[in-house]
């Protein structure tokens, strides 16, 4: 039987007891409106561990100004419905103003891996993630945590807090979940008409078009103009379209001017009309 947990002191006296039984525990922090990509982050933590904790909250201070917080999609019953059918115990939803009291003035700035790409196109966004998650894990200090490649600079980010606080919790990063046609499942996909959704799978396309191009042996900068082709060529707003490495996320050429021999990571993000969607897939060594 799923229980709604609203308050940080219960929630984080529940892991404990659970912890003190012998007992593992995952944690699958979201922001709601789930899909089949967070159950499998769900699935994933099940397997591992003895209790899943899933905590369900919309972040207002990883949105920039003018960004979708207000229409952010907002589901919790059904949200629980679908947690509960895959096992969880217990939802985490706490209110805002718990997790950012009046008068709350602390962030956490991580530089390095936050610095490009998201960090650029959103200011602050990566200051929120990495607050709030370092919060959610105070309140939910589980053995293990469980991420989606989706974001994959979010994994490096939250990879590099962990580290340098000395945090007590394993991270785990779970494959995207996608559509049938490729698209990555995102609660943003909510928001794309079907004309738009159809355009939309141009992001899975690019790393296509990315991958063959990596294994014929292409320069970055080369694979990255084909990507941008593929997307604007379906009217896609490009932010950003890059091969790199898949852990510093700088340039590959800066490392080996010979020429890449180890893994990179192509990222892409992009609007489609209103409605800005990311992606990304690892490249092999070639
Ligand atoms: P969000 O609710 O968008 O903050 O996402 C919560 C977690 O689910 C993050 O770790 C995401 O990377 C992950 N996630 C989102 N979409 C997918 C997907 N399609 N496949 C796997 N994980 C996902």
């Amino acid at each position: 039987m799923l229980e709604i947990e609203r308050d940080p002191k219960r929630m984080r006296a529940w892991v404990l007891a659970a912890q003190a039984a012998g007992r593992r525990v995952g944690f699958v922090p979201t922001m709601g409106s789930l899909h089949a990509g967070h159950a499998s982050l769900v699935d994933c933590a099940a397997h591992e561990c003895d209790d899943v904790a899933v905590s369900i909250f919309v972040n207002p201070t990883q949105f920039g100004p003018h960004e979708d917080f207000e229409r952010y999609p907002r589901s919790l019953d059904a949200d629980c419905r679908l947690m509960e059918a895959h096992g969880v115990g217990k939802v985490f939803a706490p209110e805002a103003s718990v997790i950012y009291p009046p008068g709350d003035a602390t962030r956490i700035v991580v530089c390095g891996p936050a610095r490009r790409f998201e960090g650029e196109v959103r200011p602050g966004h990566f200051e929120g993630v990495a607050t709030v998650v370092c919060r959610l894990f105070l309140s939910v200090p589980a053995d293990v945590a469980y991420f989606g490649a989706k974001d994959w600079q979010q994994t490096l980010v939250v990879k590099r807090m962990v580290c340098d606080l000395g945090l007590p919790i394993d991270l785990v990063v779970c494959p995207t979940l996608r559509e049938p046609d490729g698209l990555a499942m995102s609660s943003r996909n909510a928001y794309l008409s079907p004309e738009e959704r159809a355009r939309a799978l141009a992001l899975f396309e690019s790393l296509t078009r990315a991958e063959q191009l990596w294994l014929a042996g292409d320069a970055a900068s080369g694979i990255e103009q084909a990507m941008r082709d593929v997307l604007t060529a379906r009217g896609i707003t490009v932010d950003y379209a890059a091969v790199v490495d898949p852990l510093t996320l700088e340039p590959l050429s800066l490392k080996d001017p010979h020429g890449p021999k180890e893994k990179a990571v192509a990222l892409v993000a992009g609007r489609v009309g209103a409605t800005r969607l990311i992606d990304n897939r690892e490249l092999p060594p070639r």
